[in-house]
């Protein structure tokens, strides 16, 4: 089976490691440092005008995606999966900027996590890109995935294994599979069956 991979909130504990920095910083400048996590984006987890957001992401993105963690048991669940599967990691981290792409394969290097494609976000959106035709160009027949626009782009195509947070609660589908731990994708896929298409006898 061929299997994509978001990699933000999905394989690692990314908001934490935003939220790290961000403190630091917005007591520097004196901003609000209190987060509310029914939300997705950080100008609005804290309140910030976007355009101080962006300059603070600008600035600290690379200590933050160099020093994040895997969440637990991420890459010995992917190092299972990949005996099996094809893996394609799909990340909106933009590819515009060649020190997040570099940044990015050291980290999955580093922390030994194998996958047999990355695909990086092309568009001028630093933050986000449509997966729907990355997911196809790539035959994906199930996406993991935590973006809540994300799940409810893909999910009427295939099943989404989404990893669960406020700011994604609120949706439901059949196609949607909600977890907390990698433990638990795996066992959801030790147990899928694909449909079988043109089978005929
Ligand atoms: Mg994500």
């Amino acid at each position: 089976m061929i299997i994509g991979i978001d990699i933000d909130n999905t394989i690692t504990h990314t908001t934490e490691m935003i939220l790290h920095y961000a403190q630091l910083f917005g007591r520097e400048q004196g901003l609000n440092t209190t987060p509310d996590l029914r939300y997705y984006y950080l100008e609005d987890i804290l309140g910030w005008d976007k355009r101080v957001a962006d300059d603070f992401l600008n600035n600290y993105l690379g200590r933050i995606y160099t020093n994040m963690q895997p969440k637990e048991q991420a890459v010995d669940v992917i190092r299972e999966l990949k005996k099996q599967h094809e893996l394609i990691l799909i990340t909106s981290r933009n590819q515009k900027f060649p020190a997040v792409e570099e940044v990015t394969k050291n980290w999955l290097q580093q922390h030994g996590v194998p996958y047999d494609r990355l695909i990086l976000n092309k568009t001028s959106n630093m933050h986000f890109f449509s997966k729907l035709d990355a997911c196809r160009e790539n035959g994906v027949e199930v996406m993991i995935e935590d973006h809540y626009e994300l799940v409810s782009e893909i999910s009427p195509h295939m099943p989404v294994i989404m990893f669960e947070y406020p700011y994604n609660r609120h949706l439901q589908n059949e196609n949607i599979i909600r977890v907390n731990h990698w433990r638990e994708v795996a066992g959801w896929l030790e147990q899928y069956q694909p449909q079988q298409i043109g089978n005929v006898g």
